[in-house]
């Protein structure tokens, strides 16, 4: 299966080194095509506020049927109290368009989930990130600039036309885009392997961004493909890293991404679990790096984690690798199984964390007083083009 060059040969899979994303002090800049963030203006309440609570509630009274708030699965539990709906971030941009009544859409998430939710509802819904400055590591590790400067090599290369682009839904609306302009696919943890099944019978090689570990979980632990079939472009190096026998080769071109959450958890930390909890089934989601899968006893998305225990029988044992506000909630709701983090230290999305109290409270009052603030806005060729490959991914068989 292995179509390694003979010349140079593909290097066994290592886990790199993680690429050095600084995230922005508190979000102190201006660029609102980052996921890194923009400065969050206005006065936030203190978070010793002991009205906070009542204050998000009058707003949100105040505000009725005009008012939609999305919350993700991985975000803290204060705010999540006052989420109308809960889920991925797919399922909350659908749930936000099946809402047009809703004028404003506050996005409990990070800034991506924001742009896609502003793709998919209608012009006379804003979409509102009450936090500027929650962005996602993952998705800053693919520019719109890096992956052109990818794709031009492809095409200087004659390999472009075979090469079909499948992006994770964790991924900027540039990045959509790209992906929609050159006939490619999004895909949720939930359907990559539909996804790439998809690609491979429309051409012969897939660009998979911006995470590696889920494009090469996929591949290989769900297709049958090896590691060898796998290369990793680093847009940090000349060439992304490779070279052009190794390029025309993969069948899998992985964009070096991760998740700064995910890729924590390591294969000491499942032989830990498993000696500290006899018996436990490791649950760990795909974008875990591929040895720590390969020593998982299930693997799933957010929401397979969370059905798989609704469906765990009473008295059995878990650890879970994925956001820690996630498996505290999950351990909550199942006082009868024993839930455990497979870390043993402190793993939240920090980006995602950014969204808290102050700032839920700081966004509803101003929308309650006629103000619209940290409204995101995909630009119309962007989002016609994002547009075209979610519904692409909509589409697959
Ligand atoms: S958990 Fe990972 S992929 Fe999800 S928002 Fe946080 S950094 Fe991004």
């Amino acid at each position: 299966m292995s179509t390694a060059s003979t010349a140079v040969p593909a290097p066994a899979f290592q886990e790199p080194a993680p690429t050095p994303v600084s995230l922005l002090l508190l979000g102190r800049t201006a660029d609102p095509r980052s996921e890194r963030g923009v400065e969050c203006p206005g006065d936030l309440p203190p978070a010793s506020d002991p009205d906070l609570v009542a204050r998000a509630a009058a707003a949100k009274a105040k505000l009725g049927d005009r008012l939609f708030i999305l919350g993700h699965h991985y975000q803290r539990d204060d705010v999540i109290r006052f989420a109308d709906v809960t889920g991925d971030s797919f399922k909350l941009a659908q749930q936000a368009a099946a809402r047009p009544e809703a004028e404003y859409i506050v996005f409990c998430g990070v800034h991506f989930m924001a742009e896609s939710a502003d793709i998919l509802t209608s012009k006379t819904q804003q979409v509102i990130l009450p936090d500027l400055a929650a962005g996602c590591s993952m998705a800053d590790m693919a520019t719109a600039e890096q992956v052109e400067r990818c794709w031009e090599r492809l095409e200087d290369l004659g390999i472009a036309e075979r090469v079909v682009p499948v992006s994770y839904m964790n991924s900027s609306a540039d990045i959509k885009a790209f992906t929609g302009r050159h006939g490619g696919t999004i895909c949720t943890s939930s359907n990559a392997e539909r996804a790439l099944e998809w690609a491979f019978a429309k051409g012969s090689q897939v660009l998979f961004l911006p995470d590696q570990h889920l494009g090469r979980n996929t591949a290989v632990r769900d297709m049958g493909l090896s590691l060898d079939d796998c290369v990793v472009y680093n847009p940090h190096r000349p060439d992304g890293g490779l070279t052009d026998d190794q390029l025309r080769d993969a069948k899998m071109i992985l964009w070096r991404g991760h998740c700064s959450v995910h890729g924590r958890f390591t294969p000491e930390c499942v032989d830990e679990v498993r000696e500290r909890v006899p018996g436990v089934n490791v649950l760990v989601h795909p974008e875990c790096r591929h040895e720590v899968v390969e020593k998982a006893d299930y693997v799933g998305s957010t929401e397979r984690i969370i059905t798989l225990l609704n469906e765990a029988e009473p008295g059995s044992a878990w650890a879970i690798g994925t956001e820690l506000n996630l498996v505290k909630r999950l351990a909550t709701e199942h006082p009868d199984k024993q839930i455990v983090f497979l870390d043993k230290s402190v793993c939240y999305c920090s980006t995602m964390n950014r969204i808290d109290l102050p700032h839920l409270v700081w966004t509803l009052e101003a929308l309650a007083e006629g103000r619209v603030p940290n409204v995101i806005e995909v630009d119309a060729d962007t989002a016609h083009y994002a547009r075209v490959a979610l519904e692409q991914m909509l589409a697959l068989p």
